[in-house]
């Protein structure tokens, strides 16, 4: 007693018996492409998309940077005792 199964490639139909060793497909040749299938893509899960890496957010809050301001000391004008 065999349940009607089909090759999820193909359709062909098979059995889930010891006769279709890659079942629920009908050959290692269709898994291989139902395989493939997956990692080409094609068989992508629906679902929501992924979030645009791109998009930042924008921050509105409008804070008071301190600008770091150098003094523009010359290091070499030291203490020069002449
Ligand atoms: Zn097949």
């Amino acid at each position: 007693m065999a349940r009607p199964l089909s090759c999820p490639t193909c359709g062909r139909p098979i059995e889930w018996s010891e006769a279709f060793p890659f079942r629920p497909f009908c050959s290692e040749r269709c898994r291989l492409i139902d395989l493939g299938a997956w990692f080409s893509g094609e068989r992508a899960i629906p679902g929501e998309p992924l979030g645009d890496p791109d998009a930042a957010p924008e921050t509105a809050s409008g804070g008071s940077r301190q600008g770091r301001e150098d003094d523009g000391e010359d290091p070499e004008r030291g203490d020069k005792v002449n």
